[in-house]
């Protein structure tokens, strides 16, 4: 491992929104698939261990089902299987690129990937593999972040790196208001009081009492998760 790294093993999680084209509108966009795994082969070629966990708004959400009268079970499981989805485009691009990945699924479907094992995921970890994490956490009622706090506090990572749109958490939100300021870095306690929605609420109760710091930050910037990584200035960091 390059000793400059500051988080040797991470969860990087991406919202399923990152795959999709801004211009083409496509829910996977094949130019923004390379640009998103380009950089984790840069922190792969770092050392550092890491564990995808992709989100699957880009195609579908649980509570859009809601609105198209699927029930929010169903919708949750269609939501769970958009993320494989996901995962497969992540992993034949990272492949291609000769990072070697495995899959786990949450819902066991064995001719599509491994099922989530915990102590074979470590051991991926450990061999160098890109373990990418598909299908939530397997049940309704929950979320992608959710489940990125959830593998981060069973594999004890050291961070979880939530890569998104905006380049961190600010006190209001910087789209409606000019003076909006974005802080470098909070306690978990600073983001509770300020009713800063840095993950749903669930996600982030697992991580302040797993002790899981997070690192919210824009994946758009070149380089940024390497930066992340290497512990430079990038988007907020939120501790205990
Ligand atoms: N989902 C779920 N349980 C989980 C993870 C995800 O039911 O453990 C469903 C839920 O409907 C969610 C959808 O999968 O809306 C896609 O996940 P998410 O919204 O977290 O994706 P992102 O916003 O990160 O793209």
């Amino acid at each position: 491992i390059h000793p400059a790294v500051k988080y040797k093993r991470i969860v990087l999680k991406l919202s399923g929104e990152v795959l999709r084209g801004a211009k083409s509108g496509e829910a996977i966009d094949g130019a923004i698939l390379e640009k998103v795994c380009s950089q984790v082969k840069e922190i792969h070629e770092l050392g550092v261990q890491i564990g995808l966990v992709i989100g699957g708004g880009n195609i579908f959400r649980g509570s859009l089902g809601e609105k198209r009268g699927v029930d929010r079970t169903t919708g949750d499981y269609m939501g769970m299987l958009s993320t494989v989805i996901n995962a497969l485009a992540l992993m034949d691009c990272l492949e291609k690129m000769g990072v070697t990945t495995r899959v786990q699924s949450a819902i066991p479907m064995n001719q599509i990937a491994e099922p989530f094992i915990l102590r074979r995921a470590i051991r991926h970890l450990e061999k160098g593999r890109v373990v990418i994490f598909a299908a939530g956490t397997g049940n309704p009622y929950f979320s992608t972040d959710t489940t990125a706090a959830l593998r981060a506090s069973e594999m004890h990572a050291d961070i979880i790196m939530k890569a998104t749109k905006v380049d961190g958490i600010y006190d209001k939100d910087p789209k409606k208001h000019a003076d909006a300021v974005k802080y470098e870095s909070l306690t978990f306690i600073d983001a509770l009081k300020g009713r800063l929605n840095v993950m749903d609420s669930t996600a982030f109760s697992l991580c302040l009492d797993n002790n899981v710091p997070i690192l919210v930050f824009d994946l758009n910037d070149e380089h940024s998760i390497r930066k992340a990584v290497l512990g430079e200035k990038v988007g907020t960091l939120v501790h205990s």
